[in-house]
């Protein structure tokens, strides 16, 4: 078929991501919230939902809710009423999910993205809403038995339902990223989507270019990375337009990717959609989410990705490459957060953090965490080349490395030992000024007589005699009023 076909055409895609809440215990039950556990270890009857047991809504599954609503610009509900939604699985004890429907906590927000020319775009955030997670159903560790794992039975997830605002699976790949960066810098989820942590569902649809209505779409599931959520719309776009190229229709169902194929296929098909019965849940009093609550909540929300960014370009006057590789991580944010606040000398601290000591981080595959030298003494050493004691050649190559061995010094304690404070005093500079002079006669003559790129050999030599610790500033102002008055 001929590629022009594809570009007549655009891709509507919005997303659900349902993340895993990084609480000790479960949404409904004190049942502890743990990864890789013996299977079925972590199992109450409250999970269970046996006879006589009633599920207790986790505070902190709605103050980790609230904290995402703040990040993602929502608006915040008051009054959250929780829902059961019926359906019979394996993995699936009680026979129903506790969610919200008609409720959720947030709506109405949006996160700002790249498009796939590098330019903001701003995606809006239909809702999120809290809800549990289901048990896991294993088919491939038994030869012929699927097993059972309650343990994430009952584990707390928000979900994050987007607008259809995105026109390609590059985009989307960048929403997930920035989705996986904000619930990390948030605390709120550890965004392994390798382990389930993090999942999305991808609804898919095309359209003729500049039409207004949406096309029939379907929904994928089963991606186990980011890339793959790519890969898999991707492929939908190209097979949805194929079917209407052809003279079709595409069937509105729920599909599966398969990661080795690269390619798609039917699950179920929404014309026979679940029925769910959603109903109130008549155990679980409503939950008030108070504007004060809110308030507190956001006090004492983390910075955020975005905010950090734009401080960084606009107040520390850094480039927008450098501000976007200190706030990659939380961790690397945090950690030139704390440098700043014990130096005012951003630029430097920004390069000592993007150069030294990512190189050291990266050399040693370790994470900032790991990294011996705390930001208050990166601040003494930037304060010690500053005052002119040390040149940043020093620092980086004798100072650095001992502060990493040896933790309890600090940089002007190594430089004293070393001996390697810079001169920057006259009198024993101007003795190694008067020695180099002194040597050379004729090339001073030459510098008279208008040479004045002598000027560097002369640098040279009093670095020499001074063994690289004269101040180079001090010395090069004293070094031509010597030669001026020789
Ligand atoms: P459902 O409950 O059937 O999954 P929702 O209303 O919750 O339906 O929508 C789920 C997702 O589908 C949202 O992220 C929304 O942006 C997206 N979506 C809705 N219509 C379309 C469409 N025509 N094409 C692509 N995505 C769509
Ligand atoms: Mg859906």
């Amino acid at each position: 078929m001929n590629e022009s076909i594809y570009d007549k055409y655009e891709a509507v895609i919005g997303l659900e991501v349902h993340a895993q809440m990084l609480t000790h215990s479960k949404a409904y039950s004190s049942d502890e919230n743990k990864y890789g556990e013996m299977p079925n270890t972590l199992v109450s009857p409250v999970t269970l939902g046996l006879p006589g047991t009633l599920p207790l809504a986790n505070e902190r599954v709605i103050e980790f809710a609230v904290r995402l609503g703040i990040a993602l610009h929502c608006d915040i509900r008051e009054r959250n009423e929780y829902a059961r939604k019926n359906y019979f699985y394996a993995d699936l004890p009680k026979g129903y999910q506790i969610t919200q429907d008609k409720t959720p906590i947030c709506t109405n927000g949006y996160l700002m993205i790249k498009d796939a020319a590098g330019n903001p775009k701003r995606i809006g955030i239909q809702r999120c809403h809290m809800e549990e997670d289901a048990g896991k159903s294993m088919h491939d560790v038994d030869p012929t038995d699927t097993l059972v794992d309650l343990n994430r039975a009952g584990v707390p997830l928000v979900e994050i339902v987007s607008d259809p605002d995105m026109r390609s699976g590059e985009e989307a790949y960048n929403y997930l990223m920035e989705v996986r960066r904000l619930v990390r810098y948030l605390d709120v989820c550890d965004g392994n989507m390798e382990e389930g942590s993090l999942r999305c569902d991808a609804n898919v649809s095309v359209r003729i270019k500049g039409t207004e209505k949406y096309g029939r779409r379907v929904e994928v599931k089963n991606m186990n990375s980011m890339r793959n959520v790519q890969r898999a719309i991707e492929y939908e776009i190209k097979r949805h337009i194929d079917i209407i190229e052809a003279g079709g229709v595409v069937d509105q169902d729920t599909r599966s990717f398969e990661a080795t194929s690269g390619t798609t296929f039917s699950l179920r098909s929404k014309e026979a959609a679940n029925d769910y019965r959603y109903f109130p849940e008549p155990d679980l009093q409503p939950v008030l989410v108070t504007e004060a609550y809110v308030n507190e909540v956001r006090k004492n929300l983390p910075p955020l990705p975005d905010e950090l960014l734009r401080k960084y370009i606009q107040e520390l006057q850094l480039s927008e490459y450098d501000a976007g590789v200190l706030t990659d991580t939380k961790e690397i944010a945090l950690y030139f957060e704390a440098v700043l606040k014990n130096t005012s000398n951003a630029k430097a601290a920004a390069n000592w953090v993007m150069g030294p000591v990512k190189s050291y981080l990266n050399e040693n595959a370790i994470t900032i965490q790991r990294f011996p030298i705390s930001a208050e003494r990166l601040a003494q050493l930037i304060a010690l080349i500053d005052s002119g004691k040390v040149n940043f050649g020093v620092a980086n190559q004798k100072i650095f490395p001992v502060m990493i061995s040896d933790s309890t010094k600090s940089p002007q304690e190594i430089a004293e030992e070393n001996n390697l404070i810079q001169e920057s005093d006259s009198d024993a500079l101007l003795g190694f000024i008067r020695e180099a002079v002194a040597k050379n006669p004729t090339k001073v003559a030459e510098y008279k007589a208008g040479k004045t790129s002598l000027l560097g050999m002369f640098m040279g030599d009093v670095m020499k005699l001074s063994k690289g610790k004269a101040d180079p500033k001090i010395a090069n102002e004293l070094l031509k009023k010597v030669l001026d008055e020789a």
